[in-house]
């Protein structure tokens, strides 16, 4: 048994959506390589960085990414598989570049709750409410908060109710 860890530059993008991992970004491998009858068993894990936009407000994004992979490189035989041991060898890069691939948010968001773009201004929606909490009232207008209507009970889940 082996254990090694290692950084690999990617030189070339992984991913397609909204947010992938650019070329140039570093993946860091931790990997356990086991001697079985049929071949070596890797089992380790892989980290690095995915960027790319918020599908709700556009803003650029990043985060860390993490996939566990495990998978068996049997030694080449009669049998064609998927991962085979070459050259005393086994490539990774398939197996982590698809595991990674497929770990990427398919919706990415800034944060949980990014309430995205004012449909009608196209404005950010966050910096708009960062900027002015809705509980602040602009002092010109306070006066008119005592002609505000009572919260009413019962009217948000009703349905329309018959007037004859
Ligand atoms: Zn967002």
């Amino acid at each position: 048994m082996r254990e090694t860890s290692f950084d690999v530059v990617l030189s070339e993008r992984w991913g397609e959506g909204l947010v992938a991992v650019e070329s140039g970004e570093t993946v860091r491998l931790d990997v356990r390589l086991e001697s079985v009858h049929e071949g070596i068993l890797a089992t380790g894990d892989a980290r690095t960085r995915y960027t790319g936009q918020c599908g709700r407000c556009l803003i650029d994004i990043a985060a860390p990414v993490e996939v566990e992979f495990q998978e068996l490189f049997a030694y080449p035989g009669e049998e064609a598989n998927d991962f085979e041991v070459q050259d005393d060898h086994v490539d990774l890069e398939t197996l982590v570049r698809d595991g990674i691939v497929l770990a990427l948010p398919f919706q990415p968001v800034c944060r949980p709750d990014c309430p995205g773009l004012d449909p009608v201004t196209g404005e950010r929606l966050a910096d708009v409410s960062d900027a002015a909490p809705p509980q602040s009232i602009d002092p010109r207008w306070s006066a008119l908060a005592e002609f505000a209507p009572e919260p009413a009970e019962g009217t948000d889940d009703s349905a329309p109710r018959s007037q004859t």
